[in-house]
């Protein structure tokens, strides 16, 4: 678990961050959002001590991270940030193996993470493993710089608007692999991002920043329902909210018993598929896939909405 408690940090008159305080669970990822300048940054720098905070204290499973020093600090704690920061003279293999390195793991040992990780990147170990830098595509050496800084389990992943350069086809990829990655790992991420859609995509909580207050913290569902300011409201885009709501509520959650005719919705499809697909055939209803015949109406799907309107 890491604990956030009523961390700020002033630059003179300015202050880039105010009295911050959130807990993030063990297994979860949080998205900081928020516009720019309104520090970001500086609380994820504050979290592995690359800004030292003027007040208040940040704990890693009970530890506050003051009585760690700084540089063994940042071993337990990965960070990525836009750009990959990978070593050009490095391999493939030598830059995973970066940090486990530095904490002494054995040769074998090193070898079977990096090929581990290079498997669950979509990365196939004989082909990458040797490979340079310079040798990947922008998408490839993004996973590796990931793969890197997940290689020696940290306790925590800071990732600063990592998806920031990639173009949005690549950037859509790359969260749906964050996000199966997270899960098959266990690990517990902080992400920034200037970017609401990638933090609903992505989180299990998200938190709202603006000019350097913590404004909401809670389930992209309550930012999204009940925005706690007209800013967070913003940041969602009134006009996207209902969709976005849509796009987080699983069709099975409003199916009803029987049969409908038309092209029948998977059984995972969320309410915005299943909207966009009733729009697109014209129909009122249609059937979702399962073991005994079910289907989801219009009419549910507006009477969903309309809950929250
Ligand atoms: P974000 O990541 O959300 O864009 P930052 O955390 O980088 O925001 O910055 C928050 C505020 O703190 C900004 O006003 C920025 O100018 C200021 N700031 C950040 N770092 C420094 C620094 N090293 N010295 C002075 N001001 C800083
Ligand atoms: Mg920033």
């Amino acid at each position: 678990m890491i604990e956030i408690d009523g961390i700020t940090k002033r630059y003179g008159d300015t202050t880039a961050v105010d009295a911050v305080s959130m807990t993030a669970q063990t297994g979860t990822i949080t998205a900081i959002v928020g516009t720019s300048g309104s520090g970001k940054t500086t609380l994820l720098r504050m979290i592995n001590r690359l800004v030292e905070p003027s007040k208040g204290e940040v704990r890693i499973n009970g530890t506050p991270t003051s009585a760690i020093k700084p540089h063994l600090l940042r071993r337990r704690i990965g960070y990525a940030i836009q750009g990959h920061g990978l070593f050009p003279h490095h391999s493939v293999a030598r830059n995973i193996g970066a940090v486990p390195q530095l904490l002494g793991w054995s040769p074998d040992k090193i070898r079977a993470r990096v090929d581990e990780l290079l498997d669950l990147f979509s990365m196939a170990p004989d082909e990458f493993r040797d490979r340079y830098p310079s040798d990947l595509s922008g998408g490839q050496q993004q996973r590796v710089g990931v793969a890197r800084a997940l290689a020696s389990r940290p306790d925590l992943l800071l990732m600063d608007e990592p998806f920031g350069a990639l173009d949005p086809i690549i950037r859509a990829r790359a969260q749906d692999d964050l996000r199966r990655i997270q899960r098959a790992l266990g690990s517990t991420i902080m992400l920034v991002t200037h970017d609401m859609e990638e933090a609903i995509r992505l989180a299990d909580r998200i938190a709202v920043m603006d000019a350097g207050k913590l404004v909401q913290h809670g389930p992209p569902a309550d930012i999204i329902a009940t925005p706690a300011t007209p800013f967070v409201a913003e940041m969602v885009g009134e006009a996207d909210r209902p969709l976005r709501l849509l796009s987080l509520i699983p069709v099975t959650e409003i199916a009803e018993d029987g049969a409908a005719d038309g092209p029948p919705l998977p059984a995972d499809a969320t309410l915005r598929d299943a909207l966009s697909a009733c729009l697109w055939t014209g129909r009122s209803a249609l059937p979702v896939v399962g073991a005994s015949p079910a289907h989801v109406t219009l009419d549910a799907i507006r009477a969903r909405v309309g809950g929250h309107g």
